[in-house]
This record gives structure tokens, C-alpha cells and sequence, in this order.
């Protein structure tokens, strides 16, 4: 089994107290078992606040969230109590992980950065390389591969190699994706439209939508390349089966291009991006309801 990520994923650092949208807050946290297990051995200060803020309420032990739904363990320097007490390997699952996802093929697993972590918006976004895969470990054991999973490496290679095409503006390589898959173009006002009506988590989604206007502001066409070129890593893997890629294609494209609309400067893109990610690849309800919309 081999594992794989974008080259840009080993320079990945959690900016802990300088991030401004700590994944620390806004979010439940789930502890897996083994993490809850150990926990309970715990002894002294710590192991007592261990004990008072974690609920086994619901389907799996959680820290309870505080006034802002603050993890109960994130200190007012904006660091984690129990990294500092107890170190790095005490954390627990979700939170060793964040903001890394997965996606698993028979002799393969790729693993990426979420959009929705302010510092890896600007890691991907800033990268000038063409993202790329390389190999970070391999056991040396080679699982077999079907057809299907071979077909689709051919289909996504193709869509990379045209979408990272330097020699075109951005605009005619995304055109030539739409044309090769008989996709259409989408009305941007449209879209923004149907985005209000979803789910919001936070206000300010709603309040950047609702004063959606033409920014004078246009993205460079690499850090439109990346967008794209993350929301195809991320997300075709879930289309091999259901026959959702060519859907999952036409997402890629209109949220990349829905982000790069809605930014009125670089650092807003980054900041919206993140957003866009937050609300929507992070609910499962959102997510569902814009790749039904791209049918
Ligand atoms: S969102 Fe990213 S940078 Fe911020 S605290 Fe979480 S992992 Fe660190």
C-alpha cells in the first residue's frame, strides 16, 4: 500500500495562537477510544479537567464546548492545554489529524489539506509548482487494482494535464473541461442565490453572498488552477461508483470559480475560500445539496 499527497503537503504547519478561525472553536469533537481510554488514566489537574469536560452523551465521548463553543482545553493564548501538558501524542484522533482527509483506493491511499484551515488555503493557494502527487511512504506490499479504479487514475490524469495547461488562460482550460464532459456554463447570480438558501453556519457566508457584486479584484489563473485542482483531488474520489464524476467535475469548477467571484482581494480569496469550505465541503447536507445541483 502506498501513500500519496500533493508536494506542497510535508510544508503544512498548524499556526496554533497566530490562526485566526481556530478549528478549536465551532466544532464538536469527537474522541475515538483508544484516545478516550487513555484519557481516563490520566492523573493530577489535568486528568480531573479531562474527567469534568468530556461528555459521553450522544454516540461517541466529546469535549464540551464552552461559551462560543470553545474547546474547553483551547487557553486564552490560543494554544491547547492538553498539547502542552501532556504533548502532541495525547491529542486525540480529529484533532491529529485536522485538517487532513483521506481518500482510499485498493493500492493507494491519498491524503490532502482541507481548504477550511486558514493555513492551508495559503500553503495550497500560494503554491506556484503544478500540484503534483508524490510518494510519502509505501510498505512495499502492491494490492491488487481493478478497471475501474484504472479507468478513473486515465480520466483524472487527463482533466489534470488540461487543467494545468499553462500555455492557455485559465478560463479556456476550464471551457475545454466543460466541452470534453458536456457541461455548461452556470449563471453566477443564479448560484448565489441557491448557496442562500442553504444551511448557514456562519453569518458572515450569508452577509458575503448577500452582497455579492462584480469585484473589480481577479484571481491569478494559478491560484485558480490550484482551487480547481484541489476540489478534483478531493472530491471525484466519491464519484467512481455512483457515476457522479462528471457532477463532481462541474463542482470543482463552479466553486473554484464562486470563491474567485466573491473575493474582493488576495487575502480575501484566501479567507473565502476557507469559508466556502467551511460551509459547504464540511457539511455533509451542503455538500450533497450543491452536487445534486450540478446534475
Ligand atoms: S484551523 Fe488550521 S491553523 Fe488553525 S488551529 Fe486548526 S489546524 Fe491550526
Amino acid at each position: 500500500m502506498k501513500l500519496y499527497a500533493p508536494q506542497y503537503y510535508k510544508d503544512f504547519a498548524c499556526i496554533a495562537d497566530k490562526c485566526r478561525h481556530s478549528c478549536c472553536i465551532g466544532w464538536e469533537i469527537d474522541i475515538d477510544a483508544d484516545t478516550y481510554a487513555y484519557y481516563k488514566t490520566v492523573s493530577g489537574a489535568i486528568g480531573a479537567r479531562l474527567c469534568e469536560n468530556i461528555s459521553t452523551d450522544g454516540d461517541a465521548p466529546h469535549f464540551v464546548l464552552g461559551q462560543d463553543e470553545r474547546c474547553p482545553f483551547l487557553n486564552a493564548s490560543g494554544l491547547c492545554d492538553v498539547f502542552t501538558a501532556l504533548g502532541e501524542g495525547a491529542l486525540c484522533q480529529i484533532c491529529t489529524d485536522h485538517p487532513r482527509y483521506r481518500n482510499f483506493y485498493a493500492d493507494r491511499t491519498e491524503i490532502g489539506l482541507g481548504l477550511c484551515c486558514e493555513a492551508a488555503t495559503k500553503l495550497i493557494l500560494t503554491c506556484e509548482e503544478k500540484m503534483q502527487l508524490v510518494l510519502l511512504e509505501d510498505d512495499g506490499v502492491a494490492e491488487e487494482t481493478d478497471e475501474t479504479e484504472e479507468a478513473f487514475f486515465a480520466f483524472r490524469a487527463r482533466l489534470f494535464e488540461e487543467l494545468q495547461n499553462r500555455e492557455k488562460p485559465v478560463a479556456a482550460r476550464r471551457q475545454a473541461i466543460q466541452s470534453m464532459l458536456g457541461l455548461n456554463e452556470t449563471d453566477m447570480a443564479q448560484r448565489v442565490q441557491f448557496y442562500l438558501g442553504l444551511e448557514v453556519l456562519d453569518v458572515s457566508w450569508k452577509k458575503r453572498l448577500s452582497s455579492y457584486t462584480e469585484n473589480a479584484y481577479v484571481a491569478s489563473d494559478i491560484m485558480q488552477e490550484q482551487l480547481i485542482c484541489y476540489f478534483l483531488y478531493r472530491h471525484l474520489a466519491d464519484g467512481i461508483d455512483d457515476g457522479s464524476l462528471p457532477a463532481r467535475v462541474a463542482f470543482a469548477l463552479h466553486a473554484a470559480q464562486l470563491i474567485c467571484m466573491l473575493a474582493e482581494s488576495e487575502e480575501d480569496l484566501f479567507d473565502t475560500a476557507r469559508m466556502y469550505s467551511a460551509e459547504i465541503e464540511y457539511s455533509e447536507e451542503n455538500l450533497e445539496k450543491v452536487l445534486e445541483k450540478m446534475n
